[in-house]
């Protein structure tokens, strides 16, 4: 699983840098670049999307529905789940309340189609660090006195002591 998750966690890094990049020149007004775009970001969003969505389900496959997302995520370190929310949050803005906000229509900005897959490029980013650390995180977790807790228990099933 490793094997696939580095070079796929490598490309939704390039991914997510491509995107910013090529807003900052749509802002700056560079056309040419605009409708290159769409050409360079989609493909790359299939490259990385595709193995994510099958190593997330391997990743997530013992877990509740509801508990998807922390699932997922949860070899990532904390500050990472944060920023995550936070760029989701802010492309959010960016590309729906702010055109909104300021009276324009939200799908006539060319812009927002290269923002946009900046949130699959970050969680397939964040997804596929945490498949790469969860081996270290499952076998980490452990209560108070040293047994071990399944992976999302905040709790000893054992002792119900809290986790270390
Ligand atoms: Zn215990």
């Amino acid at each position: 699983m490793k094997l696939i998750a580095y070079p796929v966690m490598i490309l939704s890094a390039c991914g997510v840098l491509m995107c910013v990049l090529l807003f900052g020149w749509s802002l700056g007004a560079n056309n040419q670049i605009v409708k290159m775009a769409p050409a360079i970001v989609f493909p790359g969003l299939f490259l990385v999307w595709l193995p994510t969505v099958l190593l997330m389900n391997r990743l997530t496959r013992e877990f509740k529905q509801k508990d998807l997302w922390k699932a997922a995520l949860r070899g990532c370190p904390p500050w990472m789940r944060t920023s995550l929310w936070i760029v989701l949050g802010a492309v959010f803005f960016l590309t729906f309340a702010l055109p909104f906000l300021s009276g324009s229509n939200p799908g006539t900005l060319p812009s927002n189609f290269i923002l946009f897959p900046v949130c699959f490029y970050a969680v397939s980013f964040c997804v596929m660090y945490s498949l790469i650390h969860v081996e270290k995180y499952d076998t980490g977790r452990r209560c108070l006195n040293g047994h071990r807790i399944s992976p999302l228990a905040k709790f000893c099933e054992e002792c119900g002591a809290p986790q270390r």
